[in-house]
């Protein structure tokens, strides 16, 4: 199953960017779970650098991912510096695969909100650098930015930053849906006269119950479940 590691920025006495009221350490850490949470309907194994309010190095962040065999690492982070709107990062050195992923979780983002898109860059950060599989960053909207801070205050505005994350990640990754019914989990459902007498795994088995009500019933129903 493949592995994704989720890294909320900063934390602990590392608030990260701060401004209108809000802290960068937080609403990536509700991001972060909240990518989480939707993960957990697809087949793909989800851990976080951090589930707390704590600091943890940028060392630390890559290494828990390595260590791990991370198959994808997302770094998530909130802008500042007089900015507006939304960007990911790669590390320069990397090639035209990991150049294919960040577009699938760029765009899978930036087509849940309605800001600018700042595009697609590289940038020589620790945790791209040290992250020894695939690692994207991205930079949701401006603390500092009124306009930013006002969307990143909406809890809807969070869900849809949650949700562009978690569809990028399902793209990048190919990640399957769980509980998918396999050939060998489908039923075929046997309904006499609006009736359901039975659903059988085998086939072999619902003709039969067809055949004993043929001739019998007024309407006779095979459904595969
Ligand atoms: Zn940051």
């Amino acid at each position: 199953m493949k592995k994704v590691m989720i890294d909320p920025g900063h934390g602990g006495s590392d608030p990260g960017a701060v401004g209108n009221g809000l802290r960068e350490k937080d609403l990536v850490l509700t991001i972060a779970k909240g990518i989480e949470a939707e993960l957990a309907a697809y087949q793909v194994e989800v851990k976080l650098t951090r589930t707390t309010d704590r600091i943890v190095s940028l060392t630390d962040r890559s290494r828990q991912a390595n260590n791990w065999g991370a198959d994808l690492f997302v770094s998530i982070h909130i802008n500042a510096g007089g900015g507006t709107g939304f960007e990911t990062f790669i590390h320069p050195t990397d090639g035209a695969r990991l150049k294919d992923m960040q577009k699938t979780v760029h765009q899978a983002i930036m087509k849940q909100l309605n800001v600018r898109d700042r595009g697609q860059k590289t940038a020589n950060f620790a945790v791209l650098r040290q992250s020894s599989m695939p690692a994207i960053l991205t930079e949701s909207l401006f603390i500092d930015h009124p306009a930013d801070a006002l969307q990143l205050k909406n809890k809807s505005i969070i869900e849809a930053i949650v949700a562009g994350h978690r569809e990028g990640i399902v793209r990048a990754l190919q990640l399957p849906l769980k509980h998918r019914l396999s050939v060998h989990e489908q039923l075929y459902r046997v309904i006499v006269d609006g009736k359901q007498i039975g659903a059988y795994k085998e086939p072999k088995n619902a003709a039969k119950q067809v055949e004993t009500y043929f001739g019998r019933a007024k309407s006779i129903q095979l459904e595969r479940i």
